[in-house]
């Protein structure tokens, strides 16, 4: 406990330190592996709590499949308008507090945990338009322990509601999406009750079926003859767009979406009209995309005979939660690929693959810029009066490791700066405007290896004094 609770205080040092430095505060905010370790610990907890959460559609499926619907009956969808920042964290963490009670956590733990939740929550920051903004109220967008925190505050609501006598029949949530079936007679006042709780912030938008047809999640909910019948939705803006056939990625990736549309047309009970058109969409999908109709078929056959293998057999699959698996992430490189991978093997390491070739790189994201300067990773300086460049990294903004540089020259330091000696020797002069991001680093522990690449990419004008920390054959052989 006393470990974590350092970490916390660092991180929370770190952010104000660096705040400026940093281009996306949600997705490394100090407070994530702290969140992520809480988070373990809930899920190890003994006693969960009850909670009419369902894991994904097909598990809605399984939980719906048979159910008759009356005909005084009437199918809802109900939504929670924007649930995260409504999300009371006072009364959450009460709840929190009761449901470690429950589970006989002992009082000194209990309250550090509850604290450390409630850092986690607090410490929310982004940016926009250039200015960083910290969120007030509700759950933090992008933190890893807010779904947790909603879902229980939501299954704690749920249970209060289900006193109700106007509670519908059947209720089934996703996150912030509900689907039930309730009298018809009774939705009016259960929707005044749902609105009018003692949960100010939480209300909830609904929806009525439509000639018997619903959409709920990616299904459409038909009632016929009072059964319940399902085919598969698409919104109106799908463009059916996926990662086309001749983009540079591995074949599992481009393959990997047609792969889980496959599995849920086998898994959404469907008619024979219904199963057989939506296995004619995801054909069009893949002509769309640049793939045959062979390859769907054979996709289909290999999801046959797994299906069938599962059906004969009582023998399980052993999951990779069961064996502890190596994995090692590489860029997409098919010969580099093709090169190592019988070498991993041999030693029980699999290789995932990662793309990065994106169009994002090229032409930008969406998300605030940090000017270039002020992100850490690799830099070169390049001399005003002759061709050389030096290239260095920094784990600090670069243009205060420049500014290190700039001081051994006026002080005249040259052992202590390639940049400095390279100046002083020779004469010559540097400026800001010579200065050069190579590559935005984050992580400490790439910074050599980068370093290294960008020095022996550049090694005839280089003003450095060596290869850099790793000279390695590889960036030799390839162009990487
Ligand atoms: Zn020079």
């Amino acid at each position: 406990m006393e470990r974590i609770r350092s970490d916390v205080t660092s991180g929370v040092g770190w952010l104000t330190e660096n705040i400026k430095f940093q281009n996306s505060i949600i997705s490394n905010a100090p407070t994530e592996r702290l969140a992520i370790w809480l988070l373990e610990k809930f899920k190890s907890l003994p006693i969960q709590f009850e909670s009419a959460s369902v894991k994904n559609s097909i598990d809605l499926v399984n939980k719906i499949k048979n159910t008759k619907i009356a005909d005084n009956e009437i199918q809802v969808s109900f939504d929670v308008e924007s649930l995260f920042p409504n999300v009371p964290i006072d009364i959450t963490l009460q709840i929190l507090h009761d449901w470690l009670v429950q589970n006989g956590v002992h009082d000194i733990e209990r309250a550090e945990i509850i604290n450390l939740t409630r850092i986690c929550m607090s410490e929310s920051w982004f940016q926009f338009n250039g200015k960083f903004y910290k969120q007030n109220f509700g759950c933090c967008m992008g933190s890893p322990l807010s779904p947790f925190l909603a879902n229980l505050f939501l299954s704690n609501f749920e249970t209060e509601m289900k006193k109700n006598a106007y509670f519908p029949r059947i209720w089934h949530r996703y996150v912030d999406d509900v689907y039930a079936v309730i009298k018809k007679h009774l939705l009016r006042q259960f929707l005044n009750q749902l609105n009018n709780t003692k949960y100010t912030t939480i209300k909830f938008t609904h929806e009525v079926e439509d000639n018997g047809k619903i959409n709920f999640l990616d299904l459409v909910l038909i009632r016929n003859d009072g059964i319940l019948e399902f085919d598969i939705f698409r919104k109106p803006t799908n463009t059916g767009r996926y990662i086309t056939s001749d983009s540079f990625h591995s074949f599992q990736h481009k393959i990997s979406c047609f792969h889980s549309m496959i599995y849920r047309a086998f898994n959404v009970p469907m008619n024979e009209e219904r199963f057989n058109n939506e296995i004619k969409r995801i054909k069009d999908i893949a002509n769309l995309n640049g793939y045959t109709d062979h390859l769907i078929n054979e996709l289909i056959v290999a999801h046959k005979r797994k299906r069938e293998l599962r059906n004969h057999t009582n023998l399980s699959l052993i999951t990779s939660d069961e064996v502890a698996e190596t994995w090692s992430g590489f860029a997409h490189h098919p010969e580099l690929i093709g090169g190592i991978k019988p070498i991993f093997n041999q030693h029980n390491i699999k290789i995932g693959e990662f793309s990065e070739m994106k169009l994002k790189h090229s032409i930008g994201g969406s998300k605030d810029k940090i000017e270039a300067h002020h992100n850490s990773g690799i830099y070169a300086i390049k001399c005003n009066d002759c061709n050389k460049e030096y290239i260095g990294q920094s784990r600090r903004a670069i243009i205060m490791r420049y500014g290190e540089h700039d001081r051994h020259i006026t002080n005249e330091e040259p052992e202590k700066s390639r940049v400095a000696k390279h100046m002083i020797e020779n004469g010559h002069k540097m400026s800001i405007a010579n200065l050069k991001l190579l590559h935005r680093v984050n992580k400490c522990n790439e910074l050599d290896a980068y370093e290294s690449y960008y020095i022996n990419r550049n090694k005839n004008n280089s003003m450095n004094e060596n290869d850099g920390p790793i000279y390695n054959s590889i960036f030799g052989k390839f162009d990487v």
